[in-house]
């Protein structure tokens, strides 16, 4: 239980990575709060199998966020751990991209980043530890066609990450990035059909030839590893780890 004691907030995290983060942390006996949209059963449902405080705050909305953040502080006292996880994606050429969704990914995957972090440096800072962890994404490192904002938002993301490790370095904060591969979630389901469309493939061409193609391993990553690097960065030996971007993609990067 290494994280009794300890306050984590993890974004986006009603499904997928995020959930699979606040199942790892909750089981190391840290104090949950978890964010995002969902069916309101299965909601109060992952609540109560955590012991978890839900904040609904829509992480595009800046005014929101810093409510769900001073919540946080008041009723459980943090965050100790802040999980930058939220996230989201559109896949479309450049030339037919809507500038809407271009706004919401850019506003999701990278300033929700920023107006979280800057709300929970201070208090990080005052007790001499803190762990901020953004899930970034192998498309900080790497692009793909047909999804310019995502690339663009999780580039930034990786950027944001190294300048707030070095705002931090001396404070007993560290601020990493996990930046896995392909992993089958809601989010990854529902972009094939659009990239289906972007590049005239069939659903079977896409699985095999754009998602698991990219990565040499042939595997999609699981939610759970993605949990497990989270949990070990939060440990104190992980202490001089800051500023990275920690790549788990079944080696795509390394391509
Ligand atoms: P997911 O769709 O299962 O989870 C996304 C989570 O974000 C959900 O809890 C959803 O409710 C929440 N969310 C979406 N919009 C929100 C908003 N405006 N405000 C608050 N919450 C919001 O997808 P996932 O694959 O688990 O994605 C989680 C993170 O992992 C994202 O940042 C994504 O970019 C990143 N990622 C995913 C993959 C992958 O292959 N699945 C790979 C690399 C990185």
């Amino acid at each position: 239980m290494i994280l009794e004691g300890k306050v984590a907030l993890v974004t986006g995290s009603t499904s997928g990575i995020g959930l699979a983060i606040a199942r790892a942390f909750a089981a190391e006996g840290a104090s949950l709060m978890i964010n995002g949209f969902g069916d309101t059963q299965e909601i109060e449902r992952v609540k109560s199998e955590l012991g978890a405080v839900h904040d609904g705050a829509d992480m595009s909305d800046p005014a929101a966020i810093e409510r769900m953040m001073r919540r946080c502080a008041d009723e459980l006292g943090g965050p100790d751990i802040l999980v930058n996880n939220a996230g989201i994606q559109h896949v479309a050429p450049i030339d037919s991209f809507p500038p809407e969704k271009w706004d919401a990914i850019i506003a999701i995957n990278l300033s929700a980043v920023f107006h979280t972090t800057r709300h929970a440096l201070p208090a990080m800072k005052a007790k001499g530890w803190g762990r901020v962890i953004n899930t970034a994404s192998a498309h900080s490192l790497v692009a793909s066609p047909n999804k310019s904002a995502y690339v663009a938002a999780k580039h930034g993301v990786a950027g944001f990450t190294k300048t707030a490790a070095l705002e931090v370095a001396r404070e007993g904060v560290t601020v990493n990035c996990i930046s896995p591969g392909y992993v089958w979630t809601t989010l990854v389901e529902n972009q094939i059909p659009d990239t289906m469309k972007a590049r005239g493939l069939t659903r079977e061409q896409v699985m095999n030839d754009v998602l698991l193609a990219a990565q040499p391993t042939k595997q999609f990553v699981t939610p759970e590893q993605v949990a497990a690097l989270a949990v070990f960065l939060c440990r104190d030996e992980a202490a001089s780890i800051t500023g990275t971007n920690i790549s788990m993609d079944g080696g795509w990067t390394a391509a």
